[in-house]
């Protein structure tokens, strides 16, 4: 009798001081909720040619976004193929001409360029502009199905090795005249990259931004869980096929599903296999790479799209750097392990299936 008395005493004596834990603990919880959400900035702008959105939690938040909102700008002006006195516009009105002196950016993307280029077997072409032009994909007026003979004559002028840079002098030049370099497949990752620095730099430990899509998180949520991302359906643009658990990187997706255009009733899409010069048609809807590094993350996700499933998955064995998610025409939702490991699966009733690849 009496050992249950004192069982029912340290019973209610352990309970009451769980609860009393477990006040305070919500207490605590919810201080840290209301500071977090006192030191909430948001910011929605628009550059690069898509909507950019910005969550950070830090007291200076208002004056960091402006920061981050300049940062974006500076680069745009000098990447933009539609500002004619951007570096890259110089670069190409140059193009069989001579050379043009560089910033130190605009070197350093065009590097990641080359780089990305040459680990992809040129998949990844940041010289593919006068192809992608031909389609009218970067200029306001009509899209178009291109002659052949228009783009047998395009297609010598995307050489990635006619691309020149002196790391000497920090000049850089185009060999053929017609050449153009077009960095949409890099520029907003090389900006995810600088904006990211650019943020912890200023202090700024919880955050998460979209560049058009493309995500940049900085550390987890302020209450230490991690940011979840979702992989759109690019079947259907009000649907996902899964979320993403993600802290401190990238997740950037390629498709042919958003910017596209149809004639006589088949759709042509904007990431261009500079083997055909026709949109890449390797049986993905969709690819997305996760990893700490903004650019590549950027660069590959439109080379792997050109790849395809195969190609893409031997790339992702013999790297260590990126992890990815593969949506395919005939259904599959194909993990690589990584990605596996923090990505839930969302059947509902979308009709992908879930598949996972190992090493
Ligand atoms: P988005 O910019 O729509 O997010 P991507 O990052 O895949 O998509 O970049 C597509 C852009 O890259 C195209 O609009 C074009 O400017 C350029 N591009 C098209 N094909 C290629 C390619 N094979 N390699 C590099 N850049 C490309
Ligand atoms: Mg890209």
């Amino acid at each position: 009798m009496k050992r249950k008395i004192a069982m029912a005493i340290l019973l209610c004596f352990t309970f009451s001081f769980a609860t009393g834990c477990a006040e305070k603990r919500d207490e605590a919880q919810n201080m840290l909720n209301k500071h977090a959400e006192a030191n909430l900035h948001e910011m929605t702008t628009f550059s690069m040619d898509t909507v950019m959105q910005f969550t950070i939690y830090h007291e200076n938040g208002e004056e960091i976004l402006t920061d981050a909102e300049q940062e974006i700008r500076r680069l745009e002006r000098l990447f933009s193929v539609t500002l004619e006195d951007s570096e890259i516009s110089k670069l190409n009105a140059q193009s069989g001409l001579g050379s043009v002196k560089l910033s130190a950016d605009t070197e350093e993307v065009l590097k990641h360029g080359k780089e990305i280029g040459e680990l992809t077997n040129q998949a990844f072409d940041i010289a593919i502009s006068p192809v992608v032009k031909a389609w009218g994909f970067t200029t306001d007026g009509e899209k178009h199905v291109p002659a052949q003979e228009t783009l047998e004559n395009l297609l010598p002028l995307t050489n990635i090795d006619d691309l020149v840079i002196d790391e000497n002098t920090s000049t850089a030049q185009l060999l053929k005249k017609g050449m153009a370099v077009d960095l949409g497949g890099i520029a907003k990752g090389y900006a995810s990259d600088k904006v990211a620095a650019l943020l912890k730099e200023k202090g700024v430990t919880s955050g998460l931004f979209s560049l058009g899509g493309n995500i940049g998180a900085i550390g987890t949520k302020p209450n230490g869980e991690n940011w979840k991302v979702a992989i759109e359906n690019p079947l259907n643009a009000n649907d996902y096929v899964g979320l993403l658990a993600i802290q401190d990187c990238f997740v950037i997706t390629s498709g042919g599903y958003q910017r596209y255009f149809e004639e006589k009733g088949k759709r042509y899409h904007h990431i261009i296999d500079s083997n055909t010069g026709y949109p890449a048609d390797r049986g993905l809807l969709s690819v997305t790479i996760i990893s700490k590094d903004g650019t590549k993350a950027d660069g590959l996700s439109t080379a792997l799209f050109v790849m395809g499933l195969d190609k893409a998955v031997q790339l992702w064995r013999s790297s260590n750097n990126f992890e990815a998610v593969f949506v395919t025409e005939d259904g599959r939702v194909i993990a690589t392990e990584g990605a596996a490991n923090i990505f839930a699966f969302e059947g509902r009733d979308n009709d992908f299936k879930f598949e996972t690849v190992e090493r």
